[in-house]
């Protein structure tokens, strides 16, 4: 199997969203769709190499927020030949997008249709449930689903094993090209930092050789990219619940945080730039107003 990294170029720009193409005896497949308003440049990505739509068999999805899936019901007109994988908590929302939507409107207002553009439903009979461990067919060789919670409760992240490659949806964090910074993406409303956790070490127990964030690119130092991941989770989470505790709002919450967010990143030797491109894959008022849920949320189980 040959993996290929198609470039989303959300936003006109580079490297923030991908979407990753399998290639083999069997066919096609993808991991990941992308929004809709990258539905050209998937189209582009799949021409140029060869592949038409009825090539494609397979649509592997970490999760269905709409930066990751919310190309698929655009796509499920378009690759005539494809069944949709998804977990089982994301299946409704394939087929009636129309809660999700709702949500993601409360966090990012008038901007819908700019970042996301239209997420159409995609035909029941066309979308399969993985469960953990599962294995599917594609492109020649397969892919094992590993349920992953924590970024969202309904996180599939899939294994490779010929090649080790695990395409890990948002499990494993934001991370650019020739950075080593990794952020945590924590947006509301269902970030579930123990169970994250508990996700970190389960990759470690798959022991992938590589790891293929969506939030973009291929890292080989998986051990010491985890442990930062992991790290930072729990830092930031104890950070915000000590502002909260000094009686904080979230937008002073949220700018200390990147305040602390921009120095970790420049003591690994990324700038200012490098910032604004991990904005855009995860913004410091998002991540902020997750984990103020999540503490608010934990409180009141206690
Ligand atoms: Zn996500």
């Amino acid at each position: 199997m040959k993996i290929e990294t198609i470039d989303l170029d959300f936003m006109d720009t580079e490297q923030v969203i991908a979407s990753f193409l399998l290639l083999g005896d069997g066919g096609a497949a993808l991991v990941e769709t992308g929004p809709t308003t990258c539905l050209d440049r998937l189209t582009a990505g799949l021409e140029r190499h060869g592949v038409s739509g009825e090539d494609v068999r397979q649509v592997f999805l970490t999760h269905i927020h709409l930066d990751h899936a919310g190309a698929s019901g655009h796509l499920s007109e378009a690759l005539s030949n494809a069944t949709f994988y998804v977990h089982e908590v994301g299946y409704p929302h394939l087929v009636d997008p129309s809660k999700l939507v709702k949500s993601a409107t409360r966090i990012y207002g008038e901007r819908m249709e700019e970042l996301w553009g239209e997420a159409r439903p995609v035909p029941e009979d066309r979308i399969e449930i993985l469960e953990d461990g599962r294995e599917t067919e594609a492109a020649g060789g397969i892919l094992v689903a590993h349920d992953t919670p924590g970024h969202a409760y309904h996180h599939l992240a899939y294994l490779e094993p010929d090649s080790g490659a695990l395409f890990a949806g948002d499990v494993a964090g934001i991370r650019l090209p020739g950075q080593s910074y990794v952020r945590p993406p924590t947006p509301p409303p269902e970030i579930d930092v123990e169970a994250w956790m508990q996700s970190i070490n389960y990759i470690r127990q798959v022991g992938p050789a590589s790891l293929w964030p969506t939030h973009f690119g291929t890292y080989e130092d998986v051990e010491r990219h985890l442990g930062e991941l992991e790290q930072r989770l729990q830092d930031w989470l104890l950070f915000v619940e000590a502002e909260m505790d000094d009686g904080m709002e979230r937008e002073e919450i949220s700018e200390q945080l990147k305040a602390k967010g921009d120095a970790e990143m420049l003591a690994e030797g990324a700038g200012t730039a490098q910032s604004g491109f991990y904005d855009l894959a995860g913004s410091y008022p998002m991540l902020t107003d997750g984990l103020m849920r999540y503490v608010s949320r934990r409180r009141k189980k206690d």
